[in-house]
């Protein structure tokens, strides 16, 4: 199964998608992670995706397909966690599909408002080490500042401060949402309100993946 998650930042893509391939055994492709271990390793997509991704803008279509192109698995099923963002994008993912005999099955459209955005960004944390995610308020750690999985330091994003995280969820209204019509005109988008307890909304992805809906 080849799973697209969409919807905007915050939205709990990542935290779904990483107890969800588990699971269901497909590989989680998070290009924001990634993208992040990059600029970490200094490597040359790091070295130009970083300004981007300070600003909270998208990095240029043209590096976003390349690396999906290279991390692309040859067999088995796998879940895209923020790729595709833009129209370019999704058009040279399904030619790039296409290319090896395989197509999307399904989009699912995580549906979140702004307020709830910011609230959920400003209290997460990431894990330096592992690159888990938690909350604040919402799923916090056993132990303050550490990392349940790897015992590693727990630190807020840059792109997680109030002013990057609105002109991310501006930069997802204007390029990213165009989307969920796209993906709508393919008959293969299905929605799910991302604002319910991290419980529910598992329950309804699995339900979705499964049985279709
Ligand atoms: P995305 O990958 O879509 O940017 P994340 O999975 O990183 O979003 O989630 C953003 C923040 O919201 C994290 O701090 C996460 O712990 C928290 N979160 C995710 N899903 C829920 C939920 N259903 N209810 C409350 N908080 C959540
Ligand atoms: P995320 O972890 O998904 O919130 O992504 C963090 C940042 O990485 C984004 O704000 C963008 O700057 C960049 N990024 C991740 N995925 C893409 C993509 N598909 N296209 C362009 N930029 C991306």
């Amino acid at each position: 199964m080849i799973v697209v998650f969409l919807g905007p930042p915050g939205s709990g893509k990542g935290t779904q998608a990483k107890g969800l391939s588990r699971q269901l055994g497909l590989v989680h492709i998070s290009t924001g992670d990634l993208l992040r271990e990059a600029v970490r390793k200094g490597t040359e997509l790091g070295k130009r995706a970083r300004e981007y991704m300070e600003r909270g803008e998208l990095v240029p279509d043209s590096l976003m397909i390349a690396l999906i192109e290279e991390v692309m698995p040859q067999e088995g099923g796998f879940i895209l966690d923020g790729f595709p963002r833009t129209v370019m994008q999704a058009l040279a993912l399904e030619e790039m599909l296409k290319k090896h005999g395989k197509e999307l099955d399904k989009v699912v459209l995580f549906e979140l408002p702004e307020g709830v955005v910011v609230d959920r960004l400003s209290g997460r944390l990431t894990c330096q080490g592992c690159g888990a995610v938690y909350h604040v308020k919402y799923n916090p750690p056993k132990e303050e500042g550490i990392c349940d999985l790897c015992g590693s330091k727990l630190v807020q994003r840059e792109d997680d401060k109030e002013e990057v995280v609105r002109r991310r969820y501006k930069v997802y209204k204007e390029q990213t949402q165009p989307l969920v019509e796209f993906y709508r005109g393919r008959n293969i988008l299905t929605s799910l309100d991302a604002g319910q307890s991290l419980e529910e909304v598992s329950r309804r992805l699995l339900e979705v993946l499964k049985n279709g809906g």
